[in-house]
């Protein structure tokens, strides 16, 4: 098995964090100036009977302009394109409006997406329960796994299922 998954979500989420720890490496956080590349290959990650090829997909973001505007179009292609989509949120933040533009844009394609919720370690299971009652009320996610990127918390578990769906 072998597959393409794109990382989206807003600054700051851990997308970075999460891709340094699965793939061992510090690969993520040399394209920290996202709008200078575009789709790059951050890392691969091979097991005995998988691969995956983890891609960065900058731009998914409300545009302040018509450049911004093309590259988002770009962007949301891009998703249409690959085996996964991994789209990562931020358990402390909760949900905001950043959210509720690239989950417009999610309505656009067919490839499943996965919800993972990083940064578990920050709140109270309690917390947990209640923002995945209300992602679930926004979109119809493949999974829904919450994870902490920082501490490794269901990690392993995401990889597995991300497997699944290859
Ligand atoms: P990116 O902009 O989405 O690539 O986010 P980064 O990976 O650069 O992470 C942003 C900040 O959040 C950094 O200070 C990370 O150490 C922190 N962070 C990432 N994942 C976690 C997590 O699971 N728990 C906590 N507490 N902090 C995290
Ligand atoms: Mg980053």
């Amino acid at each position: 098995k072998s597959g393409f998954i794109s990382i989206i979500g807003r600054p700051n989420v851990g997308k970075s964090t999460f891709l340094n720890r699965v793939i061992g490496q510090k690969i993520a956080i040399m394209s920290d100036k996202p709008q200078t590349t575009r789709n790059k290959v951050q890392g691969v990650y091979t097991k005995e009977d998988a691969q995956m090829i983890f891609i960065d997909t900058p731009g998914i973001h409300k545009p302040k302009h018509k450049l911004g505007d093309f590259m988002m179009k770009v962007a949301v292609n891009t998703l249409k394109e690959v085996d996964l989509v991994l789209f990562m949120v931020n358990a402390e933040e909760g949900y905001g409006r950043g959210d509720e533009f690239i989950i417009e844009k999610l309505k656009g394609i067919q490839t499943p997406v996965f919800l993972v919720i990083n940064k578990i370690d920050r709140i109270h299971p309690d917390q947990l329960m209640e923002l995945i009652d209300r992602y679930k009320d926004l979109y119809s996610f493949a999974e829904i796994i919450p994870i902490s990127a920082l501490e490794g918390n269901n990690v392993e578990r995401l990889l597995g299922q991300i497997e699944e769906n290859l």
